[in-house]
């Protein structure tokens, strides 16, 4: 068995981006300038919100947190959206979710400038995604394709099972690795909570991506001997030995799953960075398109 190092893998992607970064302001050109809106004070949120920021400063890329209160009206936000779509100076907008219940994430959504929506939630962008078009891939299951990249993992003709369907994860990943991508050609089964043979259809899977929130769901009896297993689950479960009183499960039980397969990421440490080199990437692009080539 072997670790799919999520810290190793965005690092590199990280240091690339920095040297070319690094190039491209010598010669004069502009910064990518991301801003993140982070509404309430959700603690998982912020972390997300903090290490996008961070990924920010690492790769020389200018960043800007906007920090609203959990009551700002819907109005208002779609309003600082609509300026943000227009000014000249932002490259990437994100809207970190969940938002509180009487803000729609739909409507959030829609309102972000396609060229600029980084996180690749906006329908257009959804819709090339779909057809195989250039565009912004939703950063998780971007980052899931860059290690599978990063580790030469084959895929062409393997049975792929995607555990969740959401637009976040589950969802675009199908479409991924369903695809005529370099790191797509699986054939792909997506399970959600009405599907009835999870564990049967998983033992079926050359590649299981778990990407549904339940601490520990995929056990060893549930793996094919040498299946990759991608874990995307991250789930605060309550600990008191730990000084936050909480401490992070994937999806899968990974003690007794690891020993049974091939390839698997762990959690922390797996998918989460990923998932941040992922969106500076997008960041990048969105930069770069703009600004430095005609495409990228
Ligand atoms: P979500 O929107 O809650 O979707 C969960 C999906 O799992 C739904 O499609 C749901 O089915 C399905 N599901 C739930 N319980 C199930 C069960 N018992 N059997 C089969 N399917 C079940 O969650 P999400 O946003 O996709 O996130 C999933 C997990 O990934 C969470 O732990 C989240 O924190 C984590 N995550 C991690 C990263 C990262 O960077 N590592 C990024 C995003 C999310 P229905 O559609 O039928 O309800």
């Amino acid at each position: 068995m072997q670790i799919l190092n999520g810290k190793e893998a965005s690092q590199a992607i990280k240091d690339s981006l920095k040297l070319e970064m690094a190039q491209l302001a010598a010669q004069g050109k502009p910064v990518p300038h991301l801003v993140a809106i982070l509404v309430g004070t959700n603690g998982a949120s912020e972390t997300y919100v903090a290490s996008k920021v961070k990924a920010c400063q690492e790769v020389g890329f200018k960043s800007t947190l906007i920090r609203l209160e959990a009551t700002i009206s819907s109005l208002k936000l779609l309003d600082i959206i609509l300026d943000l779509n227009t000014d000249p100076d932002v490259d990437g907008i994100l809207v970190q979710l969940p938002l509180p219940p009487h803000i729609s994430a739909e409507q959030v959504i829609n309102t972000i400038d396609p060229n600029k929506d980084v996180d690749g939630f906006h329908p257009n962008n959804v819709g090339r995604m779909v057809l195989g078009q250039p565009t912004f891939i939703p950063a998780t299951p971007y980052g899931i394709m860059l290690l599978l990249e990063h580790y030469k993992i084959e895929t062409k003709g393997k049975h792929a099972v995607v555990v969740g369907r959401s637009n976040i994860v589950g969802r675009p990943m199908s479409i991924l690795l369903s695809g005529a991508g370099e790191r797509g050609n699986c054939t792909v089964t997506i399970c959600h909570s009405y599907t009835k043979n999870i564990a049967e259809l998983c033992r079926s899977a050359d590649i299981i991506i778990a990407a549904l929130g339940r601490p520990g769901f995929i056990t060893e009896d549930m793996v094919a001997p040498g299946a990759v297993i991608i874990d995307v689950g991250i789930t605060r479960v309550a600990d008191a030995t730990r000084k936050s009183g909480y401490r992070i499960s994937g999806d899968v039980d990974f003690e007794s799953v690891s020993p049974k397969c091939s390839f698997i990421t762990p959690v922390p440490g797996g998918v989460g960075p990923m998932t941040i080199a992922a969106l500076m990437k997008n960041t990048f692009k969105a930069c770069a398109l703009k600004h430095y080539y005609e495409e990228v």
